[in-house]
């Protein structure tokens, strides 16, 4: 019953938020869309970003140095359009956020200010198989500060059955060890499983232990309605690529939670960090503007947030919370079909529990991973989008802007048709 385009287009037509899917770009194939479900790792292209750059772009060519101050949307301010949008997006205040850089680069931004090591308290907790950024990142901030991450470097176990993390593990690691933990930098959701946490769980547990702690929200942002200001975190970061549809290596986010907003943390500073009304004095002594923007480091480059902008936009019109029922119902959806039709074909790692993911599936083929790849490969030429992940994962993420039920039927349908073939 579930099983039938039928029941598929009947979903698709009740579905309030359908019609934003005509606001993306759709990648074709043979002829007609790509089922792409592949936004947890580049979401697609808002047709308004074509619009936005070219208004730039004609800005720039009329106004020279003046489209700081009479571009339609002025450069000068830019960030601060941006900024609302941003923190209506992850739940924070827009003291909180700020656009700027990418996401490694936050993420060491941030660690200068709240990763701050001494002799008794040194080590950072990361979960084991974290993304390898975010693992090169914490490894080389203890290394800097003069450590050894043989040592300092905590990684908290998946359970080998399950491969997730299990709710207890943090609270069991940092019962042993939280007195020398000074950091604990944790995803929202987990990128090669689709496990999700409760980041308010999280932040008071590690404060509870005198450890500061910070998020990276990659794979959150965009995909969960976050509550980052009540979640009391002391920063987090996240690119805006991936469920924000912002463009390849779109330039990223950051939070600083409020209670640092006026507090002097060690933190490199550059210009663009200076109190907005005296930056043009151009005095030798920094004055840091309070919040999330006084860790902006250059003026920010703005054919990089005009699609940001763009992007932000169709989220404040569709809205987190309607964003997160559809979503929850795509990937039930996605999900009872491979239960039903796949159920010896495939297994999933992402948590049965919705209130424990999000959009993304993490599936592997039962047969092993040389099996997986075939299927992935299938998958690909068939024009039904995901990735593969080492060693032996494939993700499958409908995003609920620009999916649709029938691209669940589709993709159930194309892996069907190969496990038949094999
Ligand atoms: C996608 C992703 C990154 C990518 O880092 P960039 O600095 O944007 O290249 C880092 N960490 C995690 C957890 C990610 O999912």
């Amino acid at each position: 019953m579930i099983f039938s385009n039928d029941y598929a287009d009947q979903l698709d037509r009740a579905d309030s938020l359908a019609s934003f899917r005509d606001r993306f770009h759709i990648p074709k194939h043979a002829n007609g869309d790509q089922i792409y479900l592949c936004g947890n790792s580049l979401g697609l292209q808002p047709k308004s970003v074509k619009t936005v750059l070219q208004q730039e772009l004609d800005d720039w060519e009329a106004l020279g140095v003046e489209g700081h101050f009479h571009a339609k949307h002025p450069w000068m301010p830019y960030h601060s359009e941006l900024r609302d949008l941003l923190a209506e997006t992850v739940g924070a205040r827009p003291v909180e956020v700020v656009a700027m850089n990418s996401l490694t680069v936050n993420l060491h931004l941030l660690m200068v200010s709240f990763y701050r090591p001494n002799a008794e308290r040194a080590a950072i907790v990361i979960e084991q198989g974290a993304f390898p950024s975010d693992r090169y990142a914490v490894e080389s901030q203890i290394r800097f500060h003069g450590f050894d991450p043989a040592e300092c470097l905590i990684e908290i176990a998946a359970d080998p059955d399950t491969g997730l993390i299990p709710t207890d593990a943090l609270e069991s690691c940092l019962r042993e060890h939280g007195h020398r933990v000074a950091l604990i930098l944790w995803p929202g959701v987990q990128y090669r499983t689709g496990q999700a946490f409760d980041l308010k769980a999280i932040a008071d547990l590690g404060h509870f232990y005198g450890c500061r702690v910070g998020f990276d929200l990659a794979h959150a942002a965009g995909n969960l309605p976050l509550q980052l200001h009540d979640s009391g975190a002391d920063f987090a970061a996240w690119c805006s690529y991936k469920y924000l549809n912002s463009g390849p290596g779109a330039i990223a986010g950051a939070f600083v939670h409020e209670r640092h907003a006026q507090a002097v943390l060690p933190r490199f500073n550059g210009w663009w960090g200076h109190r907005q009304d005296t930056r043009f004095q151009m005095g030798p002594e920094f004055k840091g503007t309070p919040g999330a923007e006084g860790w902006q480091l250059s003026n920010p480059p703005i054919f990089a947030m005009a699609p940001m902008r763009a992007s932000l936009e169709i989220f404040h019109e569709a809205g987190m919370p309607a964003l997160r029922r559809k979503s929850l119902a795509l990937t039930a959806y996605l999900e009872a079909l491979i239960r039903q039709e796949l159920g010896d074909v495939l297994r999933s790692v992402t948590p049965d529990d919705p209130e424990q993911r999000g959009c993304q599936l993490s599936l592997q083929v039962r047969a092993g991973r040389d099996a997986g790849k075939q299927l992935f490969e299938h998958l690909m030429q068939s024009g039904v989008i995901g990735d593969w992940r080492e060693p032996d994962v494939i993700r499958l993420s409908p995003t609920p802007l620009y999916n649709r039920f029938s691209d669940c039927l589709g993709a159930v349908r194309c892996i069907k048709q190969w496990a038949e073939s094999v």
